[in-house]
């Protein structure tokens, strides 16, 4: 196999010189080099590398020392603005070219080369006719793809590129693939034999943890920065605005140097407080997850997680802005189901708002918002498996568990857990489901519960719940173990929870049965697995 990073290309020297003259940096990040290399040499190349992990100059240093243009497709306006800013930064002419721009704006770019056509389509050709195309680059190169959870409808245009310039090279990054995905990307974009480089998403530094949280939680946090992390800089992601507000009050009235952030702060108060946080002169920002987007602080040696993220990938990133620098840094998830109703409320809110404001969110999206949540309580619930391997598998990405080597709560409690089919289970499960719901419509989780284990209230067997065929048909399960059956099944579409409002006005989930995939169930299509503690005595 060839080595892509030798340096005895052509360009060897003169792309350290460039990184460091122009870039500032005296060395490359793992697999920089080897993709520089490939796609200086012309090749097709597919890029897989985590958030943080230096994809920008990838592309940016061979725009630079190569003689043309390279064209970056990336998805999010902000984001072009904020590289076209910061490449001019850097003395790097740079420009962005999008829908919004006034027809002037589009002159100027072609005054800087050739005719005077205003279509992106003729400016592309006009410069590949006189050699100066020099590759194009696709950035969050997943949103090309259906299966990916962030599909583009314009990225699909994408294959046009392949189609009209047959022989510029093309360069796709992305932090996010399954081999699927990834596939896919490579077929649609028309990629001839690429190059690909891959890489861990593991950050072996980073050290994760999930609390039960309880009314303590703030003395906890405030104990815990103390004994663990006295002087050191951290970020507490907390739900609400309020929410922020009161935990940095709390930890100052502790002793611990702490201030909020949030999207209610002014412009100028934002910038203040952010630089504050980055010259360390307070130690703990509590945030909203508005906060960490683009900052790039090497030394952060905590996140805390006061309340539930809404998604494993969420999380992954959140937590991922600990420890940049490569030291041991610390991750801690406070959990509570309370919190998670009110994400889940939060979700369905803003479903319910996108409807009546006429723009309706997407069924897919919708689903894909509510599997999110559940998969973060799975994650959450999970008292046995390694919480790399968990997150990992998010990011489709195959981790041996040994490789923790105790670097998580779970592999350190030297719990294990065997793997067994509930499937029988969920069946009975769901009839017992349909039985309750045949008296009565209103139905909790908590309800679901006591009658399947055969342990209902007092006023719940008044409801009849008791005279069921299917009452007590879970035998001796735990509470807990048919709770975690009961958030398997709605984490896989098969029940879901919707909120209503009591007479008294406060919100309460009602269950309801999702047919399209209890029927897969009921008719043995679909079998559901859970691993389950071994008990050591
Ligand atoms: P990604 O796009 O993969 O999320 P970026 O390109 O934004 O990552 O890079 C993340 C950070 O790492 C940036 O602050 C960037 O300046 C820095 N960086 C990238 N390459 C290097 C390098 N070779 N040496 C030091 N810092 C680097």
């Amino acid at each position: 196999e060839f080595d892509w990073n030798r340096s005895d290309f052509e360009w060897s020297q003169e792309i350290l010189q460039t990184s460091k003259a122009v870039f500032g940096h005296r060395s490359f990040r793992h697999n920089q080099l080897g993709i520089i290399n490939a796609t200086m040499s012309n090749r097709d190349v597919f890029v897989l590398m985590p958030t943080g992990g230096g994809k920008s100059l990838c592309y940016q240093l061979p725009a630079v020392v190569k003689r043309g243009i390279s064209i970056v497709v990336s998805p999010l306006v902000s984001l072009i603005l904020d590289q076209v800013m910061s490449l001019r930064n850097n003395g790097i002419a740079a420009h962005f070219l999008g829908r919004g721009q006034t027809e002037e704006e589009v002159r100027e770019i072609y005054r800087e080369k050739l005719t005077q056509s205003p279509s992106t389509q003729s400016l592309l050709q006009t410069l590949a006719r006189n050699g100066l195309l020099q590759r194009f680059v696709i950035d969050e190169a997943h949103c090309v793809s259906q299966w990916g959870h962030e599909f583009r409808p314009d990225y699909k245009q994408l294959c046009k590129l392949r189609e009209n310039f047959r022989d510029i090279p093309i360069l796709a990054l992305t932090a996010t693939a399954s081999s699927k995905v990834k596939d896919d990307v490579a077929n649609h974009l028309g990629l001839i034999n690429p190059v690909e480089f891959k890489q861990s998403f593991n950050r072996p530094n980073l050290m994760y943890e999930v609390r039960d949280k309880t009314k303590s939680v703030m003395s906890d946090i405030a104990e815990y920065i103390d004994r663990v992390h006295k002087g050191q800089s951290g970020i507490v992601y907390c739900f609400s605005r309020a929410d922020c507000e009161d935990v940095a009050a709390g930890l100052r009235e502790q002793g611990i140097s702490a201030k909020h952030y949030h999207a209610e702060l002014s412009t100028e108060d934002r910038a203040a407080v952010q630089q504050e946080w980055l010259n360390d002169d307070i130690l703990v920002m509590c945030a909203t997850i508005a906060f960490g987007l683009g900052i790039n602080k090497p030394d952060v040696r905590f996140v805390i997680h006061h309340t539930l993220p809404k998604s494993i990938e969420g999380y992954y990133q959140e937590a991922g802005r600990a420890g940049r620098d490569g030291l041991k840094s610390d991750c801690v998830l406070y959990y509570s189901y309370a919190d998670k109703k009110k994400l889940s409320r939060m979700v369905e809110r803003t479903i319910e708002e996108g409807r009546m404001n006429g723009n309706a969110i997407d069924v897919t999206y919708q689903r894909q918002m509510r599997e999110n949540l559940e998969a973060v309580v799975s994650y959450c619930h999970n008292h046995v498996d390694c919480r790399r391997t968990l997150q990992l598998k998010h990011l489709s990405e195959q981790f041996d568990r040994t490789l923790c080597k105790g670097t998580c709560d779970n592999c350190r409690s030297g719990r294990t857990g065997v793997e067994k089919d509930v499937t029988n289970e969920a069946k009975r499960l769901l009839s017992c489901i349909r039985e309750m719901l045949s008296i009565n419509n209103k139905i909790t989780i908590k309800m679901i519960n006591e009658a399947y284990r055969g342990k209902s209230s007092k006023s719940n067997l008044a409801k009849g719940f008791g005279n069921i065929k299917s009452y007590g048909c879970g035998g001796n399960t735990t509470i807990t173990n048919a709770d975690r059956l009961l958030h398997m099944m709605t984490s896989k579409n098969i029940l879901r929870e919707v909120t209503h409002k009591t007479g008294k006005g406060y919100p309460v989930e009602y269950i309801e049965v999702q047919e399209e995939l209890a029927d897969p169930l009921e008719t043995g299509l679909l079998q559901l697995h859970m691993t389950f503690e071994n008990s050591t005595g």
